[in-house]
């Protein structure tokens, strides 16, 4: 049995330099990063070189993050046109096809140029934030087939020096066995798949802090609310991070142990832009997550995830000077202008979270005379309503939304199962 790892997980030697540069020698690296990118991929990929010529630009027109606002945002229904069209990668691959190690298959059917070497340090990072370190078992549980994900954190594991135990998902039993039997320190998957392994342990008879040796989780790929997270910590006694990003670009987000936002990883540029305009928009402003790659494999330029966030830039005190995206919001396809401002269906989970007297509730968009109305509905646990407590939320929807909006309480069942957090009723007769 190999050593298990014994060191202190919330240390900081494990750092990159880079995580804790100053931030102008930061942007000073991702900017000559960019340049690199943008001459190599202009190059070698037809798409990369379509996308620019299509608004006239040359390489030398891309100096710096800001400069990437000229470019169009390509979207994943964009990729499957284009693939369509020019398969298999739609003109996005960086390298000759014959030096690929592997070819992905995503949902949509999207086509993924596989890695020769992989050298992405995104994963990696992520998981050494999240108390990872060289020694730890590791079961990885996400899917080995088709998908990229699996052998981004197989590879990212092995660089960190970690032991991985290739489990994909699944064989639930099989999988508490493994855990204690291997005396398994690390796990890396969803966390609605690692509650299943908790539940079945139980139904087994194991004491999960007694029989089983959890320290740390990375989990990825699903949302993680922070009564999961408390829940799941609680039951194995570990550490839970989570990482953000997409199959076709890798990580773009990790908490450290901080738990405070997701630090934007060294290998990518990531801008928050107005999904109307792809124009990029100042820390605290919600936008969509818009991500370049340096990878010379599949070098995606200005790739438009459809994910909501705001970026954070006040320093955490973890000492990664990188900027954060404090949460995700939602999907883009969910937002609503109202008045001109976005309204996201995070904003209005925030307003009810406010407030423990409400139930169920949805906004509802309307338009009377010209001019945009916003209801939030609500269900209340328990009846009657405390003096003032319209009042309140129409408060908490100013300071939230920075809007004006009318509270309504509708009786329990009036808001129907599975209904939209935004509802949009305008007609524009
Ligand atoms: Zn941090």
């Amino acid at each position: 049995m190999p050593k298990q790892a014994t060191m202190d997980r919330t240390s900081s030697y494990f750092k990159r330099n880079l995580e804790t540069a100053p931030r102008k020698k930061r942007i000073e690296y991702l900017n000559r990063k960019l340049r690199g990118i943008i001459q190599y991929a202009y190059k070698h990929s037809s798409a990369i070189r379509n996308k620019l010529d299509s608004v006239g630009l040359k390489p030398q027109d891309i100096q710096a993050i800001k400069n990437l606002e000229k470019l169009p945002i390509t979207k994943k229904a964009d990729l499957v046109e284009l693939q369509k069209k020019n398969p298999p990668f739609g003109g996005f691959e960086g390298v000759p096809i014959n030096e690929l190690r592997r070819i992905y298959v995503s949902p949509g059917p999207i086509y993924e140029p596989g890695e020769k070497e992989y050298d992405e340090i995104a994963w990696a990072q992520a998981m050494v934030a999240g108390g990872f370190r060289p020694g730890d078992i590791v079961i990885n549980t996400f899917s080995y087939h088709m998908v990229p994900f699996a052998y981004m954190v197989d590879n990212s594991l092995h660089r960190i020096g970690c032991i991985t135990i290739p489990t994909g998902v699944g064989n639930t039993e099989q999988q508490v066995n493994i855990l204690r039997n291997l005396k398994v320190n690390a796990y890396c998957g969803t966390p609605s798949f690692l509650l299943a392994i908790g539940e079945r342990a139980v139904e087994m008879g194991l004491d999960l802090k007694k029989d089983l040796h959890l320290d740390v989780g990375f989990v990825a790929a699903e949302m993680l609310p922070e009564s999961l997270r408390s829940k799941l910590e609680d039951m194995f006694g570990m550490i839970i991070c989570q990482s953000y990003g997409t199959a076709d670009i890798g990580c773009l987000g990790y908490e450290c142990m901080n738990k405070n936002g997701m630090h934007i990883p060294d290998d990518k540029i990531v801008e928050i832009v107005d999904p109307e305009t792809g124009k990029q928009l100042p820390p605290g402003k919600p936008g969509e997550i818009v991500a370049t790659t340096f990878s010379r494999v599949y070098p995606l330029i200005r790739f438009g995830t459809g994910d909501l966030s705001i970026l954070a830039e006040g320093l955490c005190p973890c000492g990664r000077t990188s900027p954060r995206l404090v949460k995700i919001l939602g999907r883009v396809d969910q937002v609503t202008k109202v008045r001109g401002l976005f309204v996201h269906p995070g904003q209005v989970d925030e307003i009810a979270s406010k407030h423990s007297q409400i139930g169920k509730y949805q906004v509802i968009v309307s338009r009377k005379e010209h001019k945009d109305g916003m209801t939030f509905r609500a269900e209340l646990e328990e009846a009657p309503p405390d003096e003032g407590l319209k009042e309140e939320i129409e408060k908490t929807i100013r300071d939230i939304i920075k809007l004006r909006g009318e509270v309504q309480f509708v009786p329990a069942g009036t808001i129907p199962e599975g209904a939209k957090k935004i509802d949009d009723q305008r007609t524009w007769e």
